[in-house]
């Protein structure tokens, strides 16, 4: 697999910039550029400098992140999310850039709905979505997050989902934390149900041995230093024939008040034996 770096590991400590940076001196072979952090950017930069950034580079664009709440959205919402989606579409095409990390709705009110209203929202929701994405030949990954919070909560549902849609722009983010999330990992063999052709993005992220009440984004560590077995998940995406990113996804405040280089640094060195 490749080495990808998600911005969210560095987002409150480094820039778009700082990150491409530094992803190029550490080897890093692409990364997951977060909307804000693009947003940002673009105040002082253009969508053709960055294009020529990457020509020039040997770290490519891969994802966007990500396009939220898509589901169950009132008019309001919904034209703010198309907006956005709109931006990235045009952005990632006009840099190369292949993915866009789409992601359920988080409200308190999703524990209310049934498996079987969300499997439609989502069904009719993606396939909109992918019907404006197609002119700008980019696809759709969507995450299942296990926290109860979330409307998609696990590989199972996202599968039944995506296989729904049925389009070749739609498949899965797979983030190894969020599996965790939902049930401590009990069920592996969902991973192995997992078509190849509709495993587009692996996110790489360890976690603290912790109840899961407890447990949040925020105790998200680098791989290799937690409990969430990485080995056997890697292997399996492997052993499938997965060979694109593996990208480290940390929402670790401990991380943003260090320097940026030295958490690229030490992901790149810890992330490697997984890949
Ligand atoms: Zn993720």
């Amino acid at each position: 697999m490749k080495l990808g770096f998600n911005e969210a590991t560095c987002m409150n400590n480094s820039t778009l910039e700082r990150d491409l940076e530094l992803c190029e001196k550490y080897g890093y072979d692409y990364i997951e550029i977060r909307l804000d952090m693009l947003a940002d950017y673009l105040k002082t930069h253009t969508l053709a400098e960055l294009k020529s950034f990457f020509d020039g580079a040997r770290i490519k664009p891969y994802a966007f992140n990500s396009i939220e709440d898509i589901n169950f959205a009132s008019p309001e919402k919904q034209h703010e999310v198309d907006e956005l989606f709109l931006f990235a579409c045009h952005a990632a095409q006009s840099i190369g850039n292949p993915y866009i990390i789409v992601v359920p709705t988080m409200r308190e009110d999703m524990k209310d709905k049934s498996e079987k209203e969300v499997f439609e929202d989502s069904v009719k929701v993606l396939k909109r979505m992918a019907q404006i994405a197609a002119p700008y030949s980019v696809r759709l990954a969507f995450e299942p997050i296990g926290d109860p919070r979330w409307c998609v909560r696990s590989l199972r549902q996202c599968m039944e989902i995506i296989n729904a849609v049925d389009l070749p722009e739609v498949g899965v983010a797979l983030d190894a934390f969020n599996l965790y999330l939902y049930d401590e990992l009990r069920d592996m063999g969902d991973i192995d149900a997992v078509p190849l052709e509709k495993l587009f993005v692996y996110h790489i992220d360890d976690c603290e041995d912790r109840p899961l009440r407890q447990l949040d984004h925020c105790h998200r560590l680098i791989p290799g230093e937690g409990i969430i077995p990485l080995d056997d998940i890697s292997n399996k995406l492997k052993a499938k024939g997965y060979e694109q990113i593996a990208s480290v996804e940390l929402f670790r405040p401990e991380y943003w008040e260090r320097d940026a280089e030295s958490v690229i640094r030490e992901a790149a060195e810890k992330t490697r034996r997984f890949l």
